[in-house]
Formats: C-alpha cells, structure tokens, sequence
C-alpha cells in the first residue's frame, strides 16, 4: 500500500525534525552505511569502538575496575589485534554491577530505559540500561533489517513466537510506544503464541490457517519452532500454503537442512536473524540467503575460543561489543551463543559483510572431544527421522541421557529405535541412553524450548 507507507514515512521523517525521536534520520544513515567500502565501515566501526572504550573506563566503575584488573588504559588498545587484550565480560559479570555500578555516571537514570531480556539456559533474566540515542539507533537497525527482506512501511507483518516472547505480555507490561508503533506503523499482527513442545492439534492448527489466511502478511517473523510447527499443520497433503511472501527465522538456531524444510513448507524464502536481546539488530540475512549480513558499524563481534581468537572457519562463542549503548556499555560481552568464525563477501552488493550462522548455546551443547555437538547438529540428526522439534537431549551424568520424545502413534517402538540407534552413534558406545516417550515437552519457566541440555566440558 503505497500511499500508507508514504505517510508513515513522512510522519517519522517529521518526528525526526521535530523531536527527539530521530530514529528516522538514523535509519537513513544505516540505509546508506550498508553500500560503504569497506574500509570506510571499518573506520566507523574503530571509531565508535575506540569512543565506547574512552567512555566506558571514564564513566563506568565496572569497567574501570576490569580494565585497571588488567592493567590497561583505553589508549593502549592502538590497533585490532590489541582488542585480544582487554578482559572479557559476561552477563553474570554485570548483573552483579548492576543497578549502578555498572551505568553511565554521566547520565541521570530518569533519561535511561531499563530492558528485561527472559531468562536462557537457566540463568535468570538479564537487565540492561539503555540511552535514548542507542534506543533509536537499536530500531533503525531493525528497520534495516526489514528492509534486506524487501519490506518496507505499508507492508504487512505478522510475528509468531512462543509464549515467553515479550510482545505476547499483559498490555500493561509492555511499552505503549512500541506497542502503537507496531500496530499502527508496521501493520504487525500477532498469531497466538506456541504452546509445549507437541503436535498441534487440528482445532489449533484451523485458528493458524483461518489468521494467516486473512492476514495476507508480506513478512512473517517468528521463532523457527513455531513457524517449523504452524507450516507442517497448516499444510497437510498439498494444500497450498497460507499466502506468506517471506519468512524471517529468529529466537532459535536452525541448521540449513531445517531452512530448506521450512522454505518448502511455507513456500518463502527464510531468512535467519540473530540479535539477542542485549545486542538487537545484530545480524540479518538477505534475499541472497548467504549467511547474516552483520552490523559492522554498530557492532564489533569476535570469536573466541578458551580466550584466544578463533581460526577462520571455527566453532566458537559469539563475543560483542555494542557500538551505541552509552548508559551500559556492553564491551567484550560473551553471548554465550556459537557460530563459525569469519566474515564473507554477498552478492546482494551489501559491503556490510555477512557471518555463519548461530549453531546454538554454548551451555547446551555437548563436548565430544572432536568438537561441539550443536542444537544444529541434533537438529540434523532428528531430521530424517521426521523427529524435528520433537525430541529433548538432556545429559544428567556422565554418560547418562535422558530422551524425551514425542510418539505421534502413541507407542511406536520403531521411532524409539531407530532414535537411540542415531543417538548411540552420535554419542559413543559408553552413552546410556533412557528412551521416554511423552505427549509433550513443557518448555522453560522463561517460555523456552532447548532441544538440548547437554552442559559442555566432560566428553560424550
Ligand atoms: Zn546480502
């Protein structure tokens, strides 16, 4: 709808001139940024890196500590292999600094909004600072994100995540801000959210296919649970599935194989995004579909494994440092989260560069001895077994499994077989494996599913 989005263009353009609400004018940058050289990109990218650092040992006692722990001044670190030299951080770290002692002291807290992340992998929920600049260079990041899926103002969205997704909260815990630009200016439509861990039932599976059927959307995000459980149901024998130009996969890692499972289901390119809560607009991919065009110019990522920088090619953890967020700055921050290293080329004609995708938590995954065993990897394992989204991996001691498993005919022993046979081939002779069949997996307290809670370190 050309005209909507026009006016939702020059709306936000006139916010932009007469408040301070520039996100626009922000995005606009962000737009021109993507088509830089190179060089140029990394120059914002050191400079906003070298000004993050300067301010954060200024103003931020937390960081002033670890970098005095470390016996270094920001102007030591004089080029990027000195990065390597400053200490690490993770949320732990700064949940412990927090409410103050890891803020800004040069911001009065009333100008601060403060973001509650749900909790992964056990830990507790995560609290964040976060300035009025780096909130609206935080949204024009996602709009350009939208805008590598062809989407702009006037198309529709929908979104379709599970229950512990924050737009799904009461109204009166979610910002009225977001929620009326969501609705009013993105034309975003909410699907109810996913439940356990289960086969959708016919009479749920009608309410997803009479919603998307009148909705139309051009863009359609969600979890890749939910849009891997919604397409299988909504698309049974040859029906045609509901009208969805394209699809952007994010809040769990999915393998390539599963993409290409959900672009057949759905019919729509799948596009996979990642930015953590702490770390919104991090990476995204295009139509290309080469990998997660990453935001050099709002962030620095390294990849790290046991402190040291991993090889091209890698498997390693995902370490950011947030460009934007003065209030708390986010520096050598340890996501938690694995991928293989290094930076390629797109022909999208992109200069901003693009990276692998997230193979899934580093606290879920399994040490083999040869490398990580990944939720991608149990993915692909489940895969061919019809079993995706269906199974749980929990290691409770050495050696020792617990498998949970949905049986979609009640008791079907040969699913149970043919699972611990790929399981024990997987795992090695020594594994013992519990095969429990159940009607449904309960996610985390947090509303999160993990496939996969194998806590690292010990081999399998
Ligand atoms: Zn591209």
């Amino acid at each position: 709808m050309p005209v909507y989005g026009s006016i939702v263009e020059k709306t936000y353009a006139a916010l932009a001139a007469l408040t301070p609400f520039h996100a626009w004018n922000t995005f606009q940058d962000l737009l021109r940024q993507q088509y830089l050289p190179e060089d140029d990109l990394r120059q914002i990218q050191w400079r906003r890196f070298r000004n993050i650092l300067e301010h954060a040992w200024a103003h931020v006692p937390f960081y002033r500590r670890c970098f005095d722990r470390a016996g270094l001044k920001p102007a030591d670190i004089r080029s990027r292999e000195d990065i390597a030299r400053l200490p690490l951080t993770d949320r732990t770290e700064l949940a412990a600094a927090f409410p103050d002692a890891c803020r800004a002291n040069t911001i009065p807290r009333r100008q601060l909004r403060l973001v509650e992340t749900s909790g992964t992998s056990g830990a507790g929920p995560f609290r964040l600072w976060i300035d009025w600049d780096a909130l609206n260079e935080k949204y024009a990041l996602l709009l350009r994100n939208y805008s590598y899926a062809g989407w702009h103002f006037g198309r529709r969205m929908t979104a379709l995540w599970n229950q512990a997704h924050e737009d799904y909260r009461p109204w009166w815990r979610r910002s009225v801000l977001k929620t009326v630009v969501y609705h009013l200016f993105h034309r975003k439509r909410w699907l109810p959210p996913l439940g356990p861990v289960g086969p959708l039932d016919e009479a749920g599976a009608q309410i997803y296919r009479r919603r998307l059927m009148r909705l139309t959307p051009f863009l359609l995000e969600g979890d890749a649970r939910a849009l891997y459980e919604v397409g299988l149901r909504c698309r049974p024998g040859n029906l045609r599935p509901p009208p969805v130009q394209v699809i952007s996969s994010a809040a769990s890692a999915t393998s390539a194989d599963l993409r290409r499972d959900l672009e057949a289901l759905w019919g729509a390119p799948v596009l996979n995004n990642y930015g953590p809560h702490e770390a919104e607009g991090l990476a995204c991919e295009c139509l290309a579909r080469q990998g997660m065009h990453l935001s050099l110019d709002a962030y620095l990522v390294e990849w790290i494994v046991d402190g040291r920088p991993a090889g091209a090619g890698e498997m390693a953890e995902l370490v950011i440092t947030d460009l934007g967020n003065r209030a708390m700055p986010l520096i050598r921050y340890r996501t938690g989260d694995l991928a293989r290293a290094g930076m390629r080329r797109c022909t999208c004609g992109r200069t901003l560069p693009v990276i692998h995708d997230v193979a899934g938590r580093q606290a879920d995954a399994l040490w083999t001895g040869r490398g990580w065993f990944t939720e991608t990897d149990f993915q692909d394992l489940l895969r061919p077994l019809g079993m995706a989204y269906r199974c749980q991996l929990v290691r409770e001691a050495t050696d020792a499994y617990r498998v949970r498993f949905i049986d979609p005919a009640g008791v079907d022993g040969d699913v149970a077989r043919r699972l611990q046979e790929a399981l024990g081939q997987q795992l090695g002779p020594a594994a013992r494996l519990v095969m429990e069949p159940v009607a449904m997996i309960r996610p985390e307290p947090s509303g999160k599913f993990r496939p996969l809670q194998c806590p690292g370190g010990e081999g399998a």
